[in-house]
């Protein structure tokens, strides 16, 4: 059984911190978050709903009974409880059924801004790019610490986290809107992989601010058609959709942006979005990836991952590369076109990569565009793999 107390706040030097101690195995942990003081006055101690979703995801994967003494919204309880723990049974059939005990409310917060989080990808800048064409427009722009700096937390990704805040704030302030940044623990105290869980983290540091957001887009990586809810569907993207229509309140509504978009449609879309061509990052950010460039102050894109290749021969083919000089090192592209070309065609034919079939055909639309030579690096990268996989066999 999981006990958790009371919310509190703390002043902190630079934050304020909100936090709740909870009680298990004979030990007392906190989940904190910490927020600027400009935006204490959006958020409640007296309405528990961030600390409810996270905490309840943790007594989830600890297959544990929860109890809360700080009330929650009708609405989210019903959710969490009704919507999103049984879609994770199926996911994780092999977990309890658990018991959720917490007083319920509707609290009657009049929020009205419209938020979403920016990490400066093409997923979160489509978010944003897109709501300008529609009703609710983004009025506030967020980055949380919510594990996509590193799963399990810790002071690496604790301080890529700040550096992306650094960037992410430049790009905020050329498109006129204010940047809310939260760093909490939360990937200490779940201790579980960020890919099956980043939507319901991420839909938590905005439910810390219950006066603020009535909307807030969550970006998908995948269009609905997608939609997949199994015990192999290993990446939550594939059930945005469910954990959107769980984590609602009385008051607040998450809507999925890009339902409908193919990666390439996405891209298109964020170049037609001028302040992406400073600022878009789409970098693998981890120690994983050995071309990452951490000297600088700001972390920039390498041009030489998977993450940076695909971007860029995407944007290749839609004739909008030269537009991000400021973001690519486009010598290394152009000394290494052919090569890249090659590798996204070995994925478009050998792994059937969607994205990567989208960049072919959109690519194919121009005459010329892809060299023959690019056929022969495919060739020679499947060969390559095809070695490998037979010496390892051996
Ligand atoms: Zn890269």
């Amino acid at each position: 059984m999981i006990k958790v107390h009371e919310i509190g706040s703390e002043t902190l030097k630079t934050a304020i911190r909100i936090y709740c101690d909870y009680e298990y195995k004979d030990s007392s942990r906190r989940l904190w978050f910490e927020v600027s003081e400009d935006y204490l006055e959006y958020t409640s101690t007296e309405c528990g709903d961030a600390f409810f979703v996270v905490l309840v995801l943790l007594a989830h994967y600890q297959g544990q009974d929860i109890s809360f003494e700080t009330p929650v919204s009708t609405r989210l309880y019903y959710g969490v409880t009704e919507i999103l723990l049984p879609g994770l049974r199926i996911l994780n059939p092999e977990l309890p059924v658990i018991n959720v005990v917490a007083k319920t409310q509707d609290f009657c917060f009049n929020p009205t801004a419209v938020g979403t989080a920016l990490s400066l990808g093409i997923d979160s800048f489509h978010a944003v790019a897109s709501s300008f064409n529609g009703p609710y427009p983004v009025t506030h722009l967020t980055l949380f610490n919510s594990g996509a700096f590193g799963d399990y937390g810790g002071e690496v990704s604790r301080s890529l986290f700040q550096q992306t805040a650094e960037s992410v704030a430049e790009a905020a302030a050329e498109m006129g809107l204010p940047l809310i940044t939260v760093d909490s623990n939360l990937s200490e105290i779940l201790n579980i992989s960020f890919v099956p869980t980043h939507s319901i983290r991420n839909l938590s540091f905005a439910l810390l601010f219950p006066s603020l957001f009535h909307q807030f887009y969550y970006a998908s990586g995948y269009p609905v058609s997608k939609f997949k809810l199994d015990s192999a569907s290993g990446d939550a993207t594939h059930y945005d959709l469910l954990v959107a229509k769980a984590l609602c309140t009385e008051s607040f509504e998450v809507m999925i942006a890009g339902l409908h978009d193919d990666r390439i449609d996405k891209i298109a879309t964020v170049a037609s979005f001028s302040p992406s061509n400073h600022h878009l990052n789409v970098c693998i950010l981890a120690d994983s990836n050995k071309f990452l460039n951490r000297s600088e102050n700001q972390v920039r894109n390498c041009s030489r991952c998977f993450k940076c290749v695909k971007t860029m021969v995407a944007m290749d083919a839609l004739g909008v590369l030269n537009n991000y000089s400021h973001v690519f090192d486009l010598e290394i592209y152009n000394s290494e076109r052919i090569r890249y070309l090659g590798w996204i065609i070995y994925d478009a034919k050998k792994l059937k990569s969607s994205h990567a079939i989208e960049i072919i055909l959109e690519g194919q639309k121009t005459p010329g565009f892809i060299p023959v030579q690019a056929y022969g690096y495919a060739f020679s990268r499947g060969r390559k793999n095809l070695i490998r996989k037979l010496q390892y066999r051996k």
